[in-house]
């Protein structure tokens, strides 16, 4: 008798519980094996270092991470798959351990504070973390802006997410991705995408492509030296500012209540001495540099909210 894949066994153990994958929650498991392999082995490892995992679901990357021997700690929201990998890790025989947590990761559309609370607990940040994650579609934005702001981002990330969601995070602007999400992203991480992934390696196999994405932190960026709210502040003033993407920046900032911050960008003293045709740009021509630069002067030092 042909001898039962590592999928088929998965499949058959989840379906002997009664399990069907949620769509809602994103469960498109990867069956790749090569694919979970060379995730697990995107940074080198070893065992004191601390892997986070958000949606670990039933193990298929959890398992290659411990079996490199890292100290995982995984987040998942489905109680089934919970004690189902509980089951299943006991039997592995691996030489890491996992950490296992019950939680939506996320909590009115931010990260959840007890997600932040348990990374302390494990001893960020005088340890630097890892994220390694198939993130759920649903909750991948706020994820990634989450840990762009907070006060303990990971120093690098490799994760799946969809493929139009892996072009916003990494555009270049000017292009018709660049966005809110992903110069938030970047103020805080370089982004890169590492590969475009098939829904033939996913079951069930989702409707579109994925990406494959590293993000390493960027060290010593003004960005970074912000505190949390002034880092979440920018996010807003991202949002607010793209919401009227296509009119010119000074008429961008007068919708905003930014309208006195106008003639201080041009303003050689004490201001920001931009050049005044940059005023007529639509925002998307200005890179996360001069945006942040932007937000500071108004936010910080003339004390503008948004
Ligand atoms: N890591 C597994 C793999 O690669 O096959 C599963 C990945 S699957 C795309 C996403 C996982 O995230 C599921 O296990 C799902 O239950 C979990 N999930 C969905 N929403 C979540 C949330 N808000 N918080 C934590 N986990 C969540």
């Amino acid at each position: 008798m042909k001898e039962e894949s590592a999928f088929q066994r998965l499949k058959r153990k989840l379906g002997e519980r009664g399990f069907s994958p949620s769509s809602l929650l994103g469960q498109n498991f990867l069956v790749d094996t090569n694919l979970l392999r060379s995730i697990a082995e995107t940074f080198p490892l070893g065992p004191s270092d601390l892997v986070v995992e958000i949606g670990p679901g039933p193990g298929s990357l959890t398992r290659p991470l411990l079996e490199r021997g890292a100290r995982v700690l995984a987040f998942e929201v489905d109680q089934r798959l919970a004690a189902f990998l509980e089951e299943e890790v006991s039997s592995w025989g691996v030489e890491g351990s996992l950490d296992l947590v019950v939680l939506d990761i996320l909590q009115r559309g931010k990260l959840n504070p007890l997600f932040l609370e348990k990374l302390r607990e494990a001893g960020v940040p005088g340890r630097p973390y890892a994220l390694m994650s198939n993130l759920p579609y649903s909750v991948a934005g706020p994820v990634l802006a989450g840990l762009a702001s907070c006060e303990i981002p990971p120093a690098r990330m490799a994760c799946l997410v969809q493929w139009e969601m892996g072009r916003r995070l990494a555009a270049a602007p000017g292009s018709k991705d660049y966005g809110p999400l992903g110069i938030l992203v970047q103020a805080a991480f370089e982004v890169r995408i590492q590969k475009r992934v098939s829904p033939e390696v996913f079951r069930p196999r989702p409707k579109v492509d994925s990406a494959l994405l590293t993000l390493e932190r960027r060290e010593a960026v003004p960005f970074l030296g912000l505190e949390e709210r002034e880092r979440e502040a920018f996010g807003r003033f991202l949002r607010r500012l793209f919401a009227s993407r296509r009119k010119a920046l000074r008429n961008g900032l007068k919708s905003l209540g930014w309208a006195d911050l106008v003639p201080k960008l041009v303003d050689p003293d004490g201001g920001l001495a931009w050049p005044e045709a940059r005023l007529g740009w639509r925002p998307e021509r200005l890179c996360g540099e001069e945006l942040l630069e932007l937000f500071c002067f108004g936010f910080l030092e003339l004390g503008l909210d948004v």
